[in-house]
């Protein structure tokens, strides 16, 4: 087994249940270490720290999977499935799920989506990557799947030495399905769409807008396949436009509206949302119900301020379109923009418009991706509802 010996100064981080080893928080390495390796990670007084997988190449140059000393095989990852399936059983999510939230399941690096039969899985590091058939063959045992999928073309990746991919990992299967949520269905484009295809994370939220949308006039920018738009239609809006830069999106969001019914309440165009945003504003459009969801604009620490600057543009612009009473709903997926920094920049933003706000909602991602006190990155979704009024 290789042996990975830390510094004596490494970040609390590790002691505080972190699985996450960076390069320079190594003193040294015995053994010969390859990609994807098992190795025991030990504190610099010798104790035993954890045990995990190893890349060499990477800043993260070890993700501990256990604190114990405890065998990593086939029936570990089992075990750990089994595990994450029972926790959401418990908590209520079974049809669609994330069924495994990476580090928040204690398999860093795995992500695993649940459309009612069907898995869609990324491995985004080398070490969870080489256990891709003990997973496939858990999920086969625990579920009887009708189809598993690979979602691997994530650009991350590469910073682990592995190629960007995607495909069947079970016989092959219509990639086009169609799941329930809510009441409504929505089609999820399992091999084309964004990410894994689908958004589970904002499925309890899409639920929140359901008083607001009655009867108003509602924008949704940032729309994707539509999710937040016909779910306002399906409340009892007036009327719904959803706005998005891509045209499969729109061209998927119009195939929802239409499998729900809503298709003569809520229409989609193609558009850049900064653009429209900011000429409506001047227009002197107004609507009952603004709403926001925006991508991550930011991956990485450095460009933080930039993606302040974004979130705060578009928030600003989407209260100017408010009629006096009405309600903003806006959201924030990236976990480097904090909760209380997010909500910093919306009064920001309200100070800018001269607008009043009162807070209705704010709430993070569904209980199907868990928040582990501890690890920032884990509480990543904000998601906010508040009435804004004329100062
Ligand atoms: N609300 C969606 C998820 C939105 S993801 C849901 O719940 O499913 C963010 C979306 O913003 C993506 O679909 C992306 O195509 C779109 N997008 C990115 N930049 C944009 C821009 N400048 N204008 C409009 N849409 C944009």
């Amino acid at each position: 087994m290789i042996k990975v010996h830390l510094k004596r100064k490494i970040a609390n981080r590790i002691f505080n249940g972190h699985p996450w080893v960076f390069k320079n928080e190594v003193e040294k390495i015995e053994g010969d270490a390859y990609p994807g390796d098992i190795a025991d990670i030990f504190y610099n007084d010798g104790r035993f720290c954890g045990r995990g997988y190893i890349n060499p190449q990477s800043q993260i140059i070890a993700r501990l999977l256990t604190r114990k000393k405890e065998d990593i095989n086939e029936q570990f990852f089992y075990n750990r499935i089994a595990k994450a399936w029972d926790y959401r059983k418990k908590i209520g999510y079974t049809e669609n799920c994330r069924l495994i939230f990476g580090e928040a399941d204690e398999m860093p690096a795995l992500i695993i989506d649940k459309f009612n039969d069907y898995f869609v899985i990324q491995t985004l590091a080398y070490g969870m990557d080489v256990w891709k058939p003990a997973i496939v063959k858990a999920l086969q045992q625990i579920f009887s799947p009708k189809g598993i999928y690979e979602r691997n073309d994530v650009p991350v990746r590469e910073l682990e030495g592995l190629q960007q991919q995607k495909g069947f990992l079970s016989a092959s299967f219509d990639t086009n399905i169609v799941i329930n949520e809510n009441g409504l269905r929505f089609n999820v484009d399992i091999e084309n769409g964004q990410k894994t295809g689908y958004f589970l994370d904002q499925q309890d939220n899409r639920r929140a807008i359901q008083h607001i949308v009655k009867d108003a006039d509602v924008l949704g920018a940032f729309t994707y396949t539509g999710t937040f738009e016909i779910h306002a239609a399906y409340y009892g809006a007036k009327s719904v436009l959803g706005l998005d830069i891509s045209e499969n999106a729109v061209a998927q969001a119009n195939k929802n509206a239409a499998l729900n019914g809503l298709e003569k309440i809520v229409h989609f165009e193609a558009v850049n949302a900064f653009d429209v945003l900011k000429k409506w504003g001047k227009e002197g459009r107004q609507y009952d119900v603004v709403m926001l969801d925006p991508p991550a604009f930011t991956k990485s620490r450095e460009s933080i301020q930039k993606a302040i600057t974004g979130y705060k543009e578009i928030n600003l612009r989407g209260m100017q379109l408010i009629k006096n009473g009405g309600f903003l709903v806006t959201s924030s997926c990236t976990n480097l923009v904090q909760p209380d920094m997010f909500l910093h920049t919306i009064e920001l933003a309200a100070k800018d418009a001269r607008k009043k706000i009162k807070q209705v909602v704010f709430n993070a991602q569904a209980s199907d991706h868990p928040i582990i006190w501890g690890m920032e990155n884990t509480n990543y979704l904000k998601f906010l509802i508040v009435e804004v009024s004329d100062k």
